[in-house]
């Protein structure tokens, strides 16, 4: 038995029959762009979700790029986004002549850090990124109010928390990437909704930003061969519309699946005085996209060869800062540092976890991490 970062063979295992059923329509009827299952995924999302528009397109780096072209933001537009975040994030503003403006995360959440954040803001400042990073919400309601006073525009990259719940201190409750004015989403097959190949897609509330979105991800077109702005060709294929129909069905009972093992890593591993288990925010619910521990000593790194040498599978996302990378040193003064980014990039290291819960697995995780710090 190999142990699996992900097990998508196991997921597929349960849900093979109408899996194949939904693919094998989509060939009987040739339907492969635009097919009906695109919309009809499309409507039954916007009813989970409780949002007023979905669009489905062809994987999450666009919904975030059509995002920022929607807005109409500018080059020279500055966009605040978290530091710890996976590339796309970022790329997609400097793809448009944008400047990223990398700030830090809170180190037990992981989520972009509002304290200090006034100081990042000049008058070219138009928009920010929270990262729902790992399967929980950033701070949305002071995100939203920090938003308004100084007149940004809020894009959620909800690419890692799809069907989180973040409750306002109202009591109102509301589904992560529906909360700012554009949430994106992917649909990449790792992802706790993920398709057979590549997916992305936007959420609004707002009619006039979905009509734009829409447009955008279709060659700028309105009507067929008239176009009225540059826009792109990003589209969910209907096949991948057929997978994410049936998926989406399981997609809670998936998150509570990933909960169980979070659960039951922490119980387990609670009392390793070097390993911090993954705090849980106070206003989110968590998909558990990642279970996410930091190490703590400098043993991180050893913790990880000593695993893979066990055949037991682990991930560091992220290993270095945005602000580090070669495509990224231009935004950055020379030196540029962020002390909670510089300490998570080499203390986090992410352990298996899926929706197919197996104590058996598990107990040979633990085991070995256990071992490893005795
Ligand atoms: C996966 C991911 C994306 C990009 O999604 P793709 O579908 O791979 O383009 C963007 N942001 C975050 C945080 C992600 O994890």
């Amino acid at each position: 038995m190999k142990i699996q970062m992900v097990d998508l063979r196991g997921q597929y295992l349960k849900i093979k029959e109408d899996i194949n059923a939904g693919i094998q329509e989509c060939i009987d009827n040739t339907a492969f762009i635009n097919g009906p299952a695109v919309k009809e995924f499309q409507y039954d999302f916007e009813k989970y979700l409780g949002v007023k528009h979905v669009i489905p397109c062809a994987n999450g780096t666009d919904a975030l790029q059509i995002a920022m072209m929607a807005l109409n933001l500018q080059p020279g537009d500055e966009i605040i986004c978290p530091a710890f975040t996976y590339v796309a994030t970022a790329e997609v503003i400097g793809l448009l002549g944008l400047k990223p403006v990398m700030v830090d995360v809170n180190k037990d959440t992981f989520d972009i850090q509002l304290e200090g954040l006034e100081k990042y803001l000049t008058p070219n400042t138009k928009a920010i990124v929270p990262v729902h990073l790992y399967g929980q919400s950033a701070d949305m309601e002071q995100i939203l109010k920090f938003a308004e006073k100084h007149n940004l525009f809020v894009i959620e990259d909800n690419a890692q928390a799809i069907g989180s719940d973040y409750t306002f201190s109202d009591g109102t409750v509301k589904k992560t990437g529906t909360i700012g004015h554009i949430g994106c989403t992917s649909f990449f097959p790792s992802k706790n909704l993920g398709c057979y190949g590549d997916g992305g897609a936007l959420m609004t509330n707002d009619d006039d930003l979905a009509f734009k979105i829409r447009m955008i991800a279709n060659h700028g077109q309105e009507k067929k061969y008239y176009h009225k702005v540059l826009g792109c060709n990003s589209r969910l294929d209907t096949i991948q519309a057929a997978v994410l129909k049936v998926k989406l069905k399981h997609l809670d009972e998936y998150s509570a699946s990933r909960n169980r093992m979070a659960d039951y890593y922490d119980a387990n591993l609670a009392g390793i005085s070097e390993i911090q288990t993954p705090k849980r925010a106070a206003n989110s619910t968590h998909v558990f996209h990642q279970y996410t521990l930091r190490v703590k000593n400098g043993k991180r790194d050893g913790l990880q060869k000593y695993l893979a040498e066990k055949n037991i599978p682990s991930m560091i996302y992220y290993p270095l800062p945005l602000y580090k990378q070669e495509a990224f040193v231009q935004y950055v003064k020379e030196g540029f540092s962020l002390p909670v980014t510089e300490q998570l990039c080499k203390e986090v290291i992410s352990l298996p976890v899926h929706t197919e819960f197996d104590h058996e697995v598990l107990d040979i995780i633990i085991t070995e991490i256990k071992n490893y710090f005795n």
